[in-house]
């Protein structure tokens, strides 16, 4: 069962899929439908290979069915990203990362419009600046945009134009960024889902991987079944406990909140966001939000390194809603949720391989809807046997952390707490 959140009450495709049961032997046998898994099998699919997917309890149950829902270039790790992946393509680093920040988009725009996948898309997007030295990081952008001919797609906001965009005076200004996007993140997982069913994949839920027997084709086993493939690809992210000998301490899980206020009616939603653009803020630990199709306030924020659920947080969540919008005081939440996602710490995506034949990929850091459809095609072309991009990731260097899971994220709070100290001080 989904958890209770907007995504789970407003979604519109809830037929779900089969249950594994009995033997089956494909090419490729997938462990989790998120983003990561599901956007892999397509790309498998269309190459023309058999794939079976198998998710431990509905297609988008994870983090996919439950985030921001915003499609961004955002990439925590890029200067890491820059440094690692000159390891491998030379002075060609620089440009890899920049198109790494737009090809998630064009990925996820044609699959919608290729598969008439209805989940709610809108363009539109504003990182916005809490104080001068934010400026002077979007002013960056701005400029890096401009070198690259994108200059179009980026405006960048004074304080005195922010009231034309958001109905709030906590920001100094701002950068719009026309490209990017949001999505009902779960119709678009389920779509994608029943895109790869149509060419061919077939998709489990309730059906949760138990072991991977290793050989020359491995196995994945579940309570009620068995599938035998030439390839295995991991992609539980911070929901799977898999091949911990090989992946325990390279990625931590961290909780994030989100919650959705009542339907507020479109007058209400317009007048807060006048552009429907998707927000965050430009602090480490950032705030983020958007409206839904059914003029909804969908607001985030705060992570829980702990990887546990907090106890309210529609409370914790709700004095950062009405400071930023106090026409919105006193709103009724009607959903709030949390999720968790993979966090790297150097913040570059992972992909690797546990085995001869066992690859897997995860770890996005917050940042996951363009990267997960990123790595799903490196993915799919290595699986298919070029490895060409998918070593430029496989070459980066990730500390392995000799901690447990919940040592792992405490470490990690520890050094986000530098990082929130060291903000307070720019
Ligand atoms: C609250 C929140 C807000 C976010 N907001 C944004 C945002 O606005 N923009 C953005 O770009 N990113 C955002 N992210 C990050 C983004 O959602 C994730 O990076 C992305 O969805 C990861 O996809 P995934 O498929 O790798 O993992 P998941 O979506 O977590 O999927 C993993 C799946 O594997 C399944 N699984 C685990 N173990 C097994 C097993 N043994 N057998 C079978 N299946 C198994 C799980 O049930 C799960 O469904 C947010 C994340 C959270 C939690």
């Amino acid at each position: 069962m989904h958890v209770d959140s907007y995504y789970a009450a407003t979604a519109r495709d809830t037929r779900g899929f089969a249950r594994l049961a009995g033997t089956y032997d494909v090419d490729v046998a997938i462990v989790g439908g998120g983003f990561s898994g599901v956007s892999t099998a397509v790309e498998l699919a269309e190459r023309g290979f058999s794939v079976a997917l198998l998710e431990a309890e509905k297609i988008g149950w994870g983090a996919t069915g439950r985030n921001g829902g915003q499609v961004t270039g955002s990439l925590s790790g890029d200067v890491a990203m820059a440094r690692e992946f000159r390891r491998t393509v030379g002075a060609e680093a620089d440009d890899v990362v920049w198109q790494t920040r737009w090809r998630g988009h064009d990925i996820i725009r044609n699959r919608i419009e290729k598969y008439g996948i209805e989940c709610d898309l809108s363009f539109g997007h504003l990182q916005a600046a809490m104080k001068p030295t934010h400026m002077e990081e979007l002013k960056a952008v701005q400029d890096e945009a401009q070198k690259r001919g994108m200059a179009d797609d980026l405006e960048l906001l004074e304080a005195s134009d922010i009231p034309d965009y958001l109905e709030t005076d906590l920001y100094c200004g701002g950068l719009v960024n026309r490209r990017n996007m949001h999505v009902h993140s779960m119709d678009l997982c389920v779509g994608e889902a029943r895109a790869a069913e149509t060419l061919g994949v077939k998709v489990f839920e309730n059906s949760r991987v138990l072991e991977i027997e290793h050989g020359s084709r491995p196995t994945v086993v579940t309570a009620d079944g068995r599938v035998k493939a030439d390839k295995v690809l991991i992609a539980g992210n911070a929901y799977h406990f898999l091949e911990q000998k090989t992946l325990a301490g390279k990625l931590f899980p961290a909780s994030l909140a989100n919650m959705a206020t009542v339907k507020l009616g479109k007058q209400v939603a317009r007048k807060i966001n006048p552009h429907n653009l998707a927000v965050y803020d430009c602090r480490f630990v950032l705030d983020y939000y958007r409206c839904t199709a059914d003029h909804r306030l969908m607001f985030g924020g705060g992570i829980n390194y702990s990887g546990r659920d907090s106890k309210d947080i529609a409370a914790e969540l709700r004095p950062a809603l009405e400071r930023t919008f106090p026409r919105l005081k006193g709103v009724d939440i009607e959903f709030s949720w949390t999720g968790v996602d993979g966090i790297v710490l150097n913040r570059i995506p992972q992909v690797g391989k546990a085995g001869d034949n066992v690859f897997y990929m995860q770890g996005y850091s917050g940042h996951g809807i363009a990267l997960t459809h990123i790595l799903g095609e490196i993915m799919a072309e290595a699986l298919a046997g070029d490895l060409t991009e998918y070593l430029i990731y496989e070459n980066v260097r990730h500390l392995k952390l000799p901690f447990t899971r919940s040592l792992g994220s405490q470490a990690i709070a520890l050094g986000m707490m530098y990082y929130k100290l060291r903000e307070k001080l720019r």
